[in-house]
């Protein structure tokens, strides 16, 4: 995985590019719970599950399927006050849906561990991108501050932070460029 900072900061990116203006604090909680939680799937390993399994590491919970599961669970439980199936409703859906799925695509641009099952539950085959430049993030905190912990960053901070802010700051310009036209 890129490290759980790296998968935060992908969905903040997101929202200050793509979300609304004055986007309710629900909205980034749900946000970055999305871009983080496919990672809980490494308690796996305490209940002896290998990484191969369905439910193992970078398993069914790594999946897009699994990203549209989630992110109907987060409209539904704290968007409720929104109409079923309005506009509003759709967007929050569908951006939780890519937020969430940024991650399993993320994991397969790393150059280590095993690949995502991208297409789980339909295949339990390992994915992985055929150009991995993002050094994989060693599993555990301890691991991050270390040597390796700080070439993940190099790598991460190159090909995930530096797009991301780009993202950022050209859809600011865009929006000020709008307001001035
Ligand atoms: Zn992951």
């Amino acid at each position: 995985m890129p490290s759980v900072i790296t998968h935060a900061a992908v969905a903040v990116a997101a929202g200050l590019a793509f979300g609304p203006r004055d986007a309710p604090s629900q909205f980034w909680t749900a946000s970055i719970a999305c871009s983080v939680l496919p990672d809980m799937d490494i308690l796996a390993f305490s209940f002896g599950i290998p990484y191969g399994h369905f439910f193992g590491h970078r398993g069914f919970f790594h999946s897009p399927f699994f990203a549209m599961i989630l992110s109907l669970l987060m409209v539904i439980l704290l968007f409720n006050h929104l109409e079923f199936f309005s506009k509003q409703w759709f967007f929050f859906l569908i951006f939780f849906f890519l937020v969430e799925a940024s991650h399993g695509l993320l994991d397969a641009f790393t150059n280590g561990g095993l690949g995502v099952a991208l297409l789980s539950p339909f295949t339990n085959e390992r994915y992985f991108f055929p150009w991995r430049p993002i050094m994989v993030s060693p599993i555990g905190i301890q691991g991050l501050f270390s040597k390796w912990g700080l070439m993940v960053l190099k790598t991460e901070l190159l090909w995930v932070w530096l797009p991301c802010s780009l993202m950022v700051l050209f859809s600011y310009i865009s929006g000020w460029l709008t307001r001035k036209g």
